[in-house]
């Protein structure tokens, strides 16, 4: 292949004048945990829906030097399920040539993985830990891991990531309980913790009920903690981020609900199966499969035809998030 001209652009603009450059890449819906929230009935795999090294590669050319997107954050499904997740993320950093490159994972493989990750060019992981109790972290995760996952947090600081954030999806029963003790675990530690709300899935209506609470309460007590706001850094993502003085530590809420962010939203999803979903919390979708064979050019002129009908996303903003026959999170690539 003849050496990749360097990114330029500025991504895409929709029509409410949104720039986009950033573009969430599930691609696996495989994973090794059975999260209570992602546990819609039959969304299970067996990887046969993956798209190949080849597909995902001409997406990141689309995407990074034909549309200008210059972040891409890897997803699932759980994405070191793939054993070539080394070869994805240095054909995403030499060939397509995206400037930023993260990875979502649960983390509990990572430890033994992160080195070659960072090596091939992931600079910052987000890995989800939802609590601190070994107990309740079987019950929501669906497996015995936290001290795995513990290890990886542990291991992903070491390896010399740019950034390590901690996902903590808010539920009712476990992390707002808990908040004090992330808190004390945060403490000293270079991460961003980030607080999520709980968003509606189809086919979860009933545990969606039961268990989402707003943040609003916490950013309250952070405050009263000596915690102030961040400035946003350019092209930030939607947390709203606090710290304290003489501390690593940064705290952060995604308040997706509560406090939509839709008119700073940068990013296009394409999913596992090779779908582009424009908003996710909308339902439409378009598939890319069928142009992926003619090349980045055909893909990119999809995407740009695409964003046209781009919506405004409020309306839809807590409807349950559906797509391709409801796979949860895990078929959008969360
Ligand atoms: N397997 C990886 C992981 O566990 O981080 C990546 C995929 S997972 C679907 C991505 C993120 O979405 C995780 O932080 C997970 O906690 C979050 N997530 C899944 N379902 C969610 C929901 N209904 N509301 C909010 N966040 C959700």
């Amino acid at each position: 292949m003849a050496e990749p001209e360097p990114v330029v652009g500025s991504g895409l603009v929709d029509p409410q004048g949104r720039h986009l450059t950033y573009l969430r890449l599930g691609i696996t819906e495989r994973c090794d945990l059975h999260c209570a929230y992602c546990n819609v009935a039959g969304a299970t795999s067996d990887g046969r829906e993956e798209l190949p090294l080849a597909d995902l590669r001409t997406l990141g050319v689309a995407f990074a030097r034909r549309l200008g997107f210059h972040k891409l954050r890897l997803t699932g499904g759980e994405p070191l399920m793939r054993s070539d997740l080394p070869e994805i993320v240095r054909a995403m950093r030499d060939e397509a040539g995206f400037p930023r490159i993260a990875l979502t994972t649960n983390g509990r493989l990572l430890a033994r993985r992160v080195r070659a990750l960072a090596a091939a060019g992931v600079q910052q992981v987000n890995i989800s830990l939802d609590t601190l109790c070994a107990g309740a972290y079987r019950e929501v995760r669906g497996a015995d891991a936290l001290d795995d996952v513990l290890r990886g947090i542990d291991a992903a600081l070491a390896a010399g990531l740019a950034r390590v954030k901690v996902n903590v999806v808010l539920l009712r029963s476990v992390g707002f309980s808990e908040f004090d003790s992330f808190l004390a675990w945060g403490a000293g530690r270079p991460i961003e913790l980030r607080f999520i709300e709980l968003m509606p899935i189809d086919g979860l209506d009933e545990f969606h009920r039961r268990e989402h609470v707003s943040s609003e309460p916490l950013i309250d007590r952070i405050l009263d903690g000596g915690f102030v706001p961040q400035e946003s850094e350019p092209d930030a993502g939607p947390a709203v981020v606090y710290a304290r003085s003489g501390d690593p530590l940064r705290v952060g809420f995604v308040s997706a609900i509560t406090k939509p962010f839709c008119e700073r939203c940068n990013r296009l999803r394409v999913t596992p199966r090779g779908a582009l979903k424009l908003c996710l919390f909308g339902r439409g979708f378009v598939d890319l499969r069928p142009f992926l064979a003619q090349g980045p050019e055909a893909v990119a002129d999809v995407v740009r035809r695409a964003i046209v009908d781009r919506e405004d996303g409020f309306r839809s903003i807590g409807r349950p998030v559906g797509c391709e026959a409801d796979r949860g999170m895990r078929g959008i690539g969360g």
